[in-house]
């Protein structure tokens, strides 16, 4: 008997070693016998991408990009030849399949590329012949047919496309916490697992830097309405679910305070005070796929003079922006561009926001209160986000969390001693 389709998709810790990969196997079977047709996105194994990164920056400082896909897609796949073997040991049949296999067809853009499309006969032929599917995550095939990868954690965005495709009951994402949290439980360890959050809210959490969940995967899960529910793989404890904002409940004023700390301030000296300047540097930027996140234009003070710009960016993204602006610099005469690659970003998000103020003052207050200088600001009708050092991101998430009253009596906590978290 069938009952409908299930997407699950495990992440790299919950994959990293032989028993905790056939644990998955184990889970992946169970869902099976209880009569659901089950594709499985599986992550690489532990910092196995991690690592293919390094080894590609020990044989070149700026690897060709392409190559870097090749390379970093091979993670994937061998977490699935791996489970796909532990699964027919358990006298199910389950076949194995790379992103291209899996009709996963992306844009040009290696190491960001967006899914397009999903053909998915291939998949539904295995279903149909009664096998457990398993896709390589993190990876497509290009309009142009080279491999290409979809940015870090992009397995959580596989997931929840493939769901979409095959129109899965719910996309399982199972990770190495029990759901999200109201902080990262590896800076807050009494943080409070949220049992539902609205897409809007989760969002805002994914762009600011809650990894737990890409910020496409949520993205096409709401443009596709699938339901996404963030679990733990280590144990059957219920997660977090994505849900719809007429499905919340309630608004509670703050949901959760986020954080990153690979964040960069690039600072445009002398830029000159004429319209259509800012439009040429940011198209620079956008046409060299750099994320820009905020932006901020002291005006001169006399008329005519020069002003000076400051943007954020990924860490990752400096070369990338530095290469952009290099061109413009002679072109429209700005000065000097400077970097500062130990910024951090410290968010609090909250549907209930929009009928508050006073929430900023109070972060202000709060980070003020604990030396914390605050570098940037930029808001949204549920988010206030503030650059800071990198180094005080620990010590103001705890004190946001603290004063917004962010734990609960129901705190759960992540499923391992909170030692082993640390990287
Ligand atoms: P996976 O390898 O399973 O994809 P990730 O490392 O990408 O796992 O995401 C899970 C991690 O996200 C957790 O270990 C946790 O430290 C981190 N994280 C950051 N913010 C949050 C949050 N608000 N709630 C839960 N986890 C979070
Ligand atoms: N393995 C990739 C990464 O580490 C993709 C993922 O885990 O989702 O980013
Ligand atoms: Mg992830």
């Amino acid at each position: 008997m069938s009952k409908g389709t299930i997407v699950m998709k495990f992440g790299g810790t919950s994959v990293a070693d032989a028993g905790r990969l056939k644990r998955a196997a184990g889970r992946i079977v169970r869902r099976r016998e209880e009569g659901y047709r089950v594709v499985a996105v599986l992550s690489a194994r532990g910092k196995e991408t991690d690592r293919l990164v390094a080894d590609a920056f020990e044989v070149s400082p700026d690897p060709d990009p392409r190559e870097m896909d090749m390379l970093l897609s091979t993670g994937e796949r061998v977490s699935c030849a791996l489970c796909a073997m532990a699964i027919n040991d358990l006298g199910h049949r389950a076949i194995s399949l790379t992103g291209s296999q899996a009709g996963i067809v992306t844009d040009t853009s290696h190491t960001k590329a967006r899914i397009l499309d999903v053909r998915a006969e291939r998949i539904f032929d295995a279903l149909d012949g009664d096998n457990i599917v398993l896709v390589a995550g993190f990876q497509g095939v290009s309009t142009a047919k080279d491999v290409t990868t979809l940015g870090r954690g992009g397995s959580d965005t596989t997931a929840v496309a493939l769901a979409a495709a095959v129109g899965a009951e719910v996309c399982e994402i199972y990770t190495d916490v029990s759901g999200v949290f109201s902080a990262d439980p590896r800076i807050v360890p009494d943080a409070r697992k949220l049992d539902v959050v609205s897409f809007e809210e989760m969002l805002e959490m994914s762009a600011s830097g809650a990894g737990v969940l890409q910020l496409r995967s949520v993205e096409y899960a709401r443009n596709h309405g699938v339901r996404i529910h963030c679990r733990s793989s280590f144990d059957d404890a219920p997660g977090t679910v994505v849900v719809s904002e007429q499905e919340t409940m309630e608004h509670p004023l703050i949901t959760a305070v986020t954080h990153s700390t690979g964040e960069a301030r690039v600072t445009l000296m002398g830029v000159p005070d004429t319209p259509g300047a800012a439009g040429r540097i940011a198209t620079a930027l956008a046409d060299a796929n750099v994320n820009v996140d905020m932006i901020i234009q002291n005006e001169p003070i006399t008329e005519g003079s020069r002003a000076d710009m400051s943007f954020t960016v990924p860490r990752d993204d400096v070369r990338a922006a530095r290469a952009a602006l290099e061109p413009l610099q002679a072109e429209i005469g700005i000065g000097d561009v400077a970097t500062d690659e130990s910024m951090g970003k410290v968010s609090i998000i909250g549907a209930g926001m929009k009928t508050h103020p006073g929430v900023a003052a109070k972060v202000f207050t709060v980070l003020g209160d604990h030396g914390i200088n605050i570098e940037m600001i930029s808001t949204s009708p549920i988010k206030i986000s503030c650059v800071i050092p990198g180094d005080r991101v620990p010590d103001a998430v705890r004190a946001l969390h603290a004063a917004f009253e962010l734990s609960g009596d129901d705190t759960i906590r992540p499923e391992q001693p909170f030692g082993q978290f640390a990287s």
